[in-house]
């Protein structure tokens, strides 16, 4: 039997290979293999119905050496301890590769929130707010979006954190509704992080966007803003999936259509248009063509699906999706991977505008967002590529190469208390 896949373990690979493609020792780096912080809390709700319910939480955090900790807050059916550790470390790297003053932290809640009534999520958020609360704040560590969350999710963390202090406390959190000290750009801002990388990425290759064609696993929030930029851009969509599967056309999807049909929380299983075939996941991620944007879950890109892999770039919009066992394979093909913490930086990019806006109580012009998100990503990616030819390794290698070094220089100077 196949041996149980765990992200945290997938993290600690990436890690040891890419410290000894630089020649670092493991003393060099051991204190980054370890979050600093790890909570586990139980949340208890009172449903709509008078029964209680009580759901496991986390929020761990792996590093402060950088800045404070930094990364979202997942609800999903499949959270577990070493998902959030592997997803909080994940933070870490990918603010450090992309050099904003953040650690890394991540929580989770183990819910499939569709099944909950908005009464009962928000009872739920509260909860968990005050569970957390301790360790969470402007200076400490602030949460944001992730799977299975949104702006209204971050709107009663913020709104519970500044009821339990007394006064309003927007940078807590970011990734809130405008209302209440949101930033402009920061819905659409992983999805455009991802539009940057790949439109520079096409340019190093000499290709355009109308030559190339592009499948994108997931439309949640990332892959469908993804989707529908490059769309713009020119490239051919030729298929797309969500949780009910996937729909397929060699001579490109309706994009804008089909982003509109998401947004109604239709699911693409009940998707028809003229050409459009459904197709399911397996025949998503090995469908031909040029670009594959994984923007789901972790562990999507195993070693059997990288055998199959039928695109010549994979372009990681979500975290972890590739297994080390798959990057293994995908490098004997010659397969390029840009990886997600490089990838799909755009989000915390623009979290830390909103965060900076709030500290200062100013607004930025969405042009001024979305001008410093283009210059943090393309600043990111040319640290990569140098990393990258001078070592003769991987973009992943090299991303977490260039981020062990910001974060162990950063241990380093500090120095280990007491
Ligand atoms: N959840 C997003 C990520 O994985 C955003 C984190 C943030 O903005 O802090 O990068």
């Amino acid at each position: 039997m196949a041996e149980r896949y765990n992200p945290y373990d997938n993290f600690l690979s990436v890690l040891d290979k890419a410290a000894n493609a630089v020649g670092m020792k493991e003393e060099e780096y051991v204190l980054i293999k370890y979050p600093e912080r790890e909570l586990k809390v139980s949340v208890p709700v009172k449903m709509d119905d008078g029964s209680v319910r009580v759901f496991e939480g986390y929020r761990v955090q792996h590093s402060t050496s950088r800045g404070p900790c930094k990364g979202g807050i997942r609800y999903h059916q499949s959270v577990n301890i070493d998902e959030v550790k592997a997803l909080a470390a994940w933070m870490s790297f990918k603010c450090a590769v992309v050099n904003i003053p953040y650690g890394g932290a991540k929580g989770g809640i183990k819910v499939d929130p569709s099944t909950l009534s908005k009464a009962e999520l928000e009872r739920l958020t509260r909860r968990y707010t005050a569970m957390i609360l301790p360790i969470i704040g402007p200076e400490k560590d602030i949460p944001a979006p992730d799977v299975g969350t949104n702006a209204q999710v971050m709107d009663w963390i913020m709104d519970t954190y500044s009821m339990m202090n007394g006064y309003t406390i927007p940078g807590v959190v970011t990734g809130k509704d405008l209302e209440v000290g949101g930033s402009l750009g920061r819905p659409e801002a992983t999805g455009r992080g991802v539009m940057i990388i790949t439109m520079e990425v096409l340019d190093k290759y000499k290709l355009a966007p109308s030559d190339v064609s592009v499948a994108v696993q997931g439309m949640g929030n990332v892959g469908s803003v993804a989707a529908k930029l490059l769309y713009e851009k020119g490239c051919r969509i030729v298929a797309v999936s969500d949780v009910s599967g996937g729909i397929r056309k060699a001579s490109g999807l309706n994009i804008p259509e089909i982003c509109e049909f998401v947004k109604q929380r239709k699911l693409l299983k009940d998707y028809y248009a003229d050409g459009v075939e459904h197709i399911d996941n397996h025949a998503l991620l090995t469908t031909k063509c040029d670009i594959l944007i994984p923007a789901a879950l972790e562990n999507q890109i195993t070693a059997d699906i990288a055998k199959e892999l039928n695109c010549r770039l994979v372009i990681e919009a979500a975290n972890g999706p590739t297994t080390v066992e798959a990057d293994a394979v995908l490098e004997k093909r010659d397969i390029v991977v840009l990886p997600d913490i490089l990838t799909n930086a755009g989000g915390v990019i623009v979290s830390y505008c909103e965060w900076v806006q709030n500290l200062q109580s100013l607004t930025w012009d969405e042009n001024d967002v979305n001008a410093t998100l283009f210059k943090v990503m393309t600043r990111a990616l040319t640290d990569v590529y140098h990393k990258a030819r001078d070592y003769k390794i991987s973009y992943r290698l090299a991303a977490y190469a260039v981020a062990i070094e910001r974060l162990c220089t950063a241990k380093k100077k500090r120095g280990i208390f007491p």
